[in-house]
């Protein structure tokens, strides 16, 4: 592969030495890649088609000369998956998700050690240092040990226990660091410096931007498989990035991707870049909104997302600055209790167990989508950047399995299971009617009320079906459309008031419907709520279903 290095500050061209870490000409520490562009832009796509969906299918755009197999654990080639619930909650259809948990170590810094690990070992190095959060300390374990290297992994002492015990299950040297992410990485470089060893230096690390950028790739590629090439070019490319920030090396070699793409014509545009960060350490989004070039450091970070934790961007910020100006892009913040609510939905509505770090990026993506920022045609990739393994401690609150004691010895195992089932549910749950004549809405509202509690759910398709099941069931909630064939919305609610029976069943109205004043007119004092379609995300509906079901 050829290539060389190119200062970002004086454009001098050097080759490439994994320890020689800054630029011989003006001592700059921020250099990257260069590839012939002009070749492999033309050469690279035919040779795709034989080559398998890992990074490694783009290794003329990696610093690698000899791609070493042996040290693969199969990185890259993640699946970009369509998240048709969300996207219907939201009311914003082509949400994409990027799954790096399914990753070697279950998070993107997979393909960081990949890459790297790989140009160490051709360069013969056998020790390094890393300062970590804990997924990148996880992943350059994994591959060290495949190199035969030695990893020293400094991690924060907020790191969760289950992540440095994997650290050291690797074989690596744990060193917990009680302080800042920042102090630790400070302790890790004087910890390098002074053996001499090899350390990573974050974004400024060649082959960890270089590995990034195959996400951009990927993403093109199979948003090309799933919705076709672009107007006038080969590949296709999202409206938005979206992502979960600490340092922002992801997004900068994801930028990079796209800009090489767009020089090869193989794309003709960059996303809108979002990075998303914990208001508790918010640097570059609080520096972004008040317009400064230059980061304000956050000392003492005040988020429980130890992932997400540095709070001195340096020079990133400037970059990602200049990216997300660039693209039209915004850099957005949440908080950890939006986090961790954006955990429980992306697990109960797309089966994604995300850890919180990762669900920081999709909390953003909803603020960003109710906001109007990201618009309901926009075609919208998030990544989800790492696996919850396990579920920490906190995300679930109490209750959160039951207890099932079987076989007291006076009972007959047949008495003892019955008494046993019965305590794990009682024999009748609230009953709730979803009158909707669109399956897929009712399906999506069957699917958010299973996943707040129990529930008997019953479904009609039109108004005259549901006002005989209304009729005949007697339903402790009703949620109920306007526009539906037979008998709209408006009929079915005076025919419920109209009747002894039916007059006191609460009635939620969920319409995609923007209502006239006359209509908001009849409806007034006859139901309990109104909920716009795409809103059902909103606590409030959540809400409103569990105290109107008492
Ligand atoms: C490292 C990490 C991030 C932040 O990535 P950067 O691009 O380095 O800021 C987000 N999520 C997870 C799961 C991570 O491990
Ligand atoms: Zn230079």
């Amino acid at each position: 592969m050829s290539f060389l290095i190119k200062c970002i500050d004086c454009g001098h061209l050097a080759p490439y030495y994994p320890t020689s870490t800054t630029c011989p000409k003006c001592n700059s520490q921020w250099r990257e890649a260069e590839y012939d562009y002009e070749i492999v832009g033309k050469t690279l796509l035919p040779r795709l088609q034989s080559r398998p969906f890992d990074l490694w299918r783009y290794r003329e755009l990696l610093p690698i000369r000899n791609p070493n197999t042996s040290l693969s654990l199969g990185e890259g080639g993640t699946p970009l998956i369509r998240a048709v619930n969300l996207g219907m909650m939201l009311g914003c259809p082509n949400i994409y998700i990027k799954d790096e948990r399914q990753g070697p170590t279950a998070s993107f810094k997979d393909r960081q050690a990949a890459v790297t690990i790989a140009a160490l070992k051709e360069a013969g190095i056998t020790e390094m240092v890393a300062a970590s959060t804990g997924n990148v300390a996880i992943s350059y374990s994994a591959y060290a040990s495949r190199a035969g290297m030695k990893l020293w992994a400094f991690v924060t002492s907020l790191v969760p226990a289950m992540k440095m015990r994997e650290i050291a299950l690797y074989g690596s040297q744990v060193i917990k660091i009680t302080g800042s992410y920042d102090q630790c990485k400070q302790v890790a470089a004087e910890f390098a410096n002074q053996r001499h060893l090899y350390q990573d230096m974050g974004a400024r690390t060649i082959t960890s931007i270089e590995a990034m950028k195959t996400i951009a790739f990927e993403i093109a590629e199979q948003l090309t498989t799933l919705q076709g090439a672009g107007e006038n070019t080969p590949w296709q490319t999202p409206d938005w990035y979206v992502q979960a920030i600490s340092g922002g090396m992801g997004p900068i070699g994801i930028y990079k991707g796209f800009r090489e793409m767009q020089t090869m014509g193989w794309i003709d545009r960059i996303p809108a870049f979002a990075p998303i960060q914990a208001d508790g350490c918010a640097p570059m989004v609080t520096s972004w909104k008040q317009g400064l070039e230059k980061a304000e450091v956050v000392t003492s970070p005040k988020t429980r997302i130890e992932t997400l934790a540095t709070g001195d961007p340096g020079r990133s910020y400037q970059f990602l600055r200049q990216y997300v100006n660039n693209t039209n892009g915004a850099f957005e913040s949440v908080s950890d209790e939006d986090a961790f609510r954006a955990m429980h939905v992306l697990a109960k509505m797309e089966g994604i167990s995300a850890e919180p770090a990762a669900a920081v990026a999709f909390a953003g993506l909803f603020k960003l989508i109710r906001a109007g920022v990201i618009k309901p045609s926009d075609t919208v990739v998030v990544n989800c950047t790492g696996h919850t393994m396990p579920a920490e401690a906190g995300v679930l609150g109490e209750n959160w399995a039951r207890d099932v004691k079987l076989m007291t010895s006076e009972e007959t195992p047949q008495e003892g299971l019955l008494s046993a089932l019965r305590q794990v549910a009682p024999e009748r749950f609230p009953k709730i009617a979803i009158v909707e004549d669109a399956a897929e809405a009712r399906r999506l509202i069957r699917r958010i009320l299973q996943s707040q509690g129990s529930f008997t759910i019953l479904e009609a398709g039109n108004g005259r079906e549901g006002l005989a099941l209304i009729e005949r069931e007697l339903p402790d909630l009703v949620i109920l459309d306007l526009m539906m064939p037979e008998m709209d919305g408006f009929t079915v609610i005076e025919e419920l008031r109209s009747k002894q029976e039916t007059a006191t069943i609460p009635v939620i109205v969920a319409t995609a419907k923007e209502l006239t004043p006359d209509e908001k007119d009849r409806l007034n004092g006859q139901i309990q709520s109104l909920m716009q379609k795409g809103d059902f995300l909103n606590d409030e509906f959540l809400e409103e279903v569990k105290s109107l079901i008492k």
